[in-house]
């Protein structure tokens, strides 16, 4: 059975970014990483870096991965930017070759579910946590907290589901597991399995 770390960014008086409308990043990233957890769990070992509103520091984070001895780390953030019109949704890896491959799946299944948001495709970048884990890591950014509209979507329930929907199907696909239970389209079916072939 394949096994996971889901990484909820930030949490307790480390707020992350906080949105126009006052969303804490640490709050709806941990909505997000606890739905995920639960749409995963049926076909893989799930591990939290943090399940409440509790601090956890990076290097702890990252041993809670290490000694679990995971296959892949997913970290959950919402970004945020000076500019107030920066937008989109963006993958960051470590850049070695399993990382990228995990990274695109999770990208490509946003982008199907968010069809009108900006991709800003998958980036290499030197996180603390994507750097000191020792399997395949990747930090999403699901869209930009400084950004009123983006920031007022992310507080929208709804979308929330959406988003933790759309990582557990880019970590489905990279494992190659199907979910049974869902009615695909004919471009998603394509998409998945030119995932899986890691076109
Ligand atoms: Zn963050």
């Amino acid at each position: 059975m394949p096994s996971i770390c889901i990484d909820p960014g930030h949490g307790a008086e480390d707020s992350g970014a906080v949105g126009t409308n006052g969303l804490f990043e640490s709050l709806a990233v941990l909505d997000i990483g606890l739905m995920v957890r639960d749409i995963l769990r049926p076909h893989m070992d799930v591990i939290m870096t943090r399940e409440d509103d509790t601090f956890v520091s990076l290097p702890e984070r990252c041993r809670v991965a290490n000694n679990a001895d995971v296959d892949i780390f997913v970290s959950i953030h919402l970004n945020s930017a000076t500019n107030a019109d920066a937008n989109g949704f963006e993958v960051f890896t470590s850049g070695s070759d399993e990382s990228v491959r995990l990274a695109g799946n999770v990208l490509n299944a946003h982008a199907l579910t968010f069809k009108n948001q900006r991709n800003r495709g998958v980036k290499k970048q030197s996180f603390h946590v994507l750097v000191n884990t020792a399997m395949p890591a990747i930090l999403w950014e699901g869209c930009f907290l400084s950004n009123r509209q983006e920031a007022e979507w992310a507080a929208d329930d709804s979308v929330r589901v959406s988003m933790a929907q759309a990582i557990a199907d880019g970590v489905l696909a990279y494992f190659g597991i199907a979910e049974s239970n869902q009615e695909l389209t004919l471009e998603e079916r394509v998409v998945r399995i030119e995932n899986h072939l890691g076109l």
